[in-house]
């Protein structure tokens, strides 16, 4: 899954950058893409044994490398989740779900931002409570991963004609409406990823 966000991040990364060059500093896709292409340079060096052990690196990496805001916001998502994950060899769908939930609040608890404030948020939310209640309910995974890719999407799109509230971007007030807010691009490309890691297994659990 992490494999996937890099390859997705990394393909994405002009264009993220240059949604960031509208409302921002245009460093978002450059420094993203960096942090999780160093979590997978330190997969090559170790053997895990536990999922949690994965997040909780890819946290640190994104915490340590990437510049700006989406580090440190990233960061608390992959940590929530990798404390979710604490203890279990096997992750469950459900499982699944609720820890990306919990990355959520880690974004909101570091951020202090709320839905409609023009921030990853805005697609992160939606996408990963929609998630998880479908597999809170036995959902099949790839299923609830696609509902929550149409959430992030509609999130995402949703972020164009708003003004920021919080980060960078609401420096410029006024001026940052009609541009789609650059984490919550990212977020959808992380979603997307996340399905695509899925795609093709048979997870019905
Ligand atoms: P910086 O703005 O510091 O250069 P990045 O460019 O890496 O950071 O990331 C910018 C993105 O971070 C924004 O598009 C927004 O989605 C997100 N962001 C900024 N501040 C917050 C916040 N307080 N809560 C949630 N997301 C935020
Ligand atoms: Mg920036």
């Amino acid at each position: 899954m992490i494999r996937s966000i890099a390859e997705s991040v990394s393909k994405n990364k002009e264009w993220l950058t240059e949604l960031d060059m509208a409302i921002g500093d245009g460093d978002h896709g450059i420094n993203l893409a960096r942090g999780f292409d160093k979590a997978i340079e330190k997969f090559s060096t170790i053997k895990y044994e536990f999922p949690a052990e994965v997040f909780k690196d890819v946290a640190m990496m994104l915490m340590s490398v990437v510049g700006g805001s989406s580090g440190p916001l990233y960061g608390s998502f992959f940590v929530k989740m990798a404390m979710r994950f604490r203890g279990s060899e096997d992750i469950s769908p459900k499982m699944f779900g609720e820890a990306l939930s919990d990355g959520v609040y880690g974004v909101m608890s570091l951020g202090k931002a709320s839905c409609g404030d023009k921030t990853m948020l805005d697609a992160l939310m939606p996408a990963c409570e929609i998630c998880k209640s479908i597999l809170a309910e036995e959902g099949d995974i790839v299923c609830a991963l696609k509902k929550a890719l149409d959430a992030a999407v509609i999130g995402a799109e949703s972020t164009i004609p708003l003004i920021a509230k919080k980060g960078r971007a609401s420096f410029i007030g006024d001026r940052s409406i009609g541009h789609k807010d650059p984490g919550a691009a990212s977020s959808v490309i992380i979603i997307e990823a996340m399905l695509k890691s899925f795609s093709g297994t048979d997870l019905k659990k």
